[in-house]
């Protein structure tokens, strides 16, 4: 079974009169992929979407980049994080966000969420860009006691990934991986890749481009075979890799049993 852990699928990311014809795809090859939100409304949108298919597994996040327009408002979020089985897509990211979302406002507002997390013992899914961020997430993700962290996309120096997979985080390689074409990018990203051990390594899709779409599993299984061809598996040996990450992950999240099922179904 395909498990895609960092998707979208909500139109501020996907065009949303394709949302039928990805759902169609990913259903057709029993493709799980975890639908991010990025902000309030992009979470409710992902959770009406999610009521379509069993294979949409939706949670809530906000992005850093709006850390200015939420983090003084916290406490009028009427979404009972309790209830969400992931929070994600959050973090710190001192590199793209606008000036506006200035770097205590997003730690206010990634504070707010890993709390949270501590709390009902739910699923990160964290977005965290920018060398000087880095080390800003360690010390903070490492002041919480957190169970079920995954990093999405995140390439850091070799010894930062080390320090976070010694931790027992999980991180989703994506297309990053497969597209970067300029060399120190993309040495820095194999290094970084290098760095995950298979237990902790788990993959994603994140965003299908709006003009010329590309089915999700099209993209997630071009990403599986650049992937297996570099750590040396076979492509089967990495779905049971990725599959079996998952099923641990999950297990054991009350609010999304439903998604352990039916990983625990199989193939
Ligand atoms: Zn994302």
């Amino acid at each position: 079974m395909l498990v895609d852990m960092h998707f979208h699928i909500d139109s501020k990311w996907h065009n949303p009169e394709l949302v039928g014809k990805t759902l169609a795809d990913i259903e057709k090859n029993r493709m799980l992929v975890a639908a991010n939100s990025t902000d309030i409304s992009s979470y409710f949108e992902t959770l009406e979407i999610s009521k379509r298919s069993d294979f949409v597994f939706p949670a809530f996040g906000i992005l850093p980049w709006y850390a200015h327009e939420h983090y003084e408002k916290l406490d009028e979020i009427e979404i009972p994080l309790n209830e969400v089985g992931m929070l994600g897509e959050i973090g710190i990211d001192y590199k793209h966000s606008p000036a506006e979302a200035e770097p205590h406002m997003q730690k206010a507002l990634f504070e707010f969420f890993l709390a949270a997390a501590e709390k009902h013992d739910l699923i990160l899914n964290n977005h965290v860009r920018g060398d000087e961020t880095f080390k800003d997430a360690r010390d903070i993700l490492g002041s919480y006691n957190l169970k079920r962290v995954i990093m999405h996309s995140h390439y850091e120096q070799p010894e930062g990934m080390r320090e976070l997979a010694d931790r027992g985080y999980y991180f989703t390689v994506g297309q990053g991986f497969v597209e970067y074409r300029d060399d120190e990018a993309s040495n820095r990203i194999k290094n970084a890749v290098r760095e995950i051990p298979n237990d902790a390594l788990l993959v994603e899709v994140d965003t299908i481009p709006r003009e010329g779409w590309v089915p999700p599993s099209s993209k997630l299984k071009s990403l599986l075979d650049n992937l297996a061809e570099f750590r040396g598996v076979s492509i089967e040996e990495l779905e049971d890799i990725v599959h079996r990450n998952s099923l641990r992950l999950l297990r054991g999240v009350e609010q999304i049993e439903q998604y352990v099922k039916l990983l625990e179904s199989g193939v």
